[in-house]
């Protein structure tokens, strides 16, 4: 397969990781970025899965203005979210093969199956 498609959306979340060298972290907040990547042949249309979908689809799923902890639990990390997003997309959109998190502009973490 040759083709990879890439889809971007950003959302705000607070959290605190329960254990961050060997404390809990405050709860704050952080602008998330969300690069989902897809990869497949191109259906008769001409292209793999059609962006508007993936972007409708992450518009509801992302946890915006959520506590993340609510929903990761205390180990609520890039990678665990990338992974989480990673599940639902993947079942939504079998092509999906990678997501990444970037907490801040210059921190990201991702999750693949390979
Ligand atoms: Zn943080």
């Amino acid at each position: 397969m040759a083709y990879r498609v890439k889809v971007v959306r950003e959302f705000s979340a607070a959290h605190f990781l329960e254990s961050y060298r060997g404390k809990p972290e405050p709860i704050h907040g952080h602008n998330y970025r969300v690069e989902v990547i897809l990869e497949g042949d191109l259906g008769d249309e001409g292209y793999v899965v059609d962006f508007l979908e993936i972007n409708s689809f992450l518009k509801e799923i992302l946890p915006e203005h959520r506590n993340l902890n609510e929903i990761l639990g205390g180990k609520s990390t890039a990678e665990i979210l990338a992974h989480w997003i990673y599940d639902r997309l993947k079942e939504r959109f079998p092509q999906t093969v990678e997501v990444w998190v970037w907490e801040t502009g210059r921190f990201a973490a991702s999750y693949s199956e390979r």
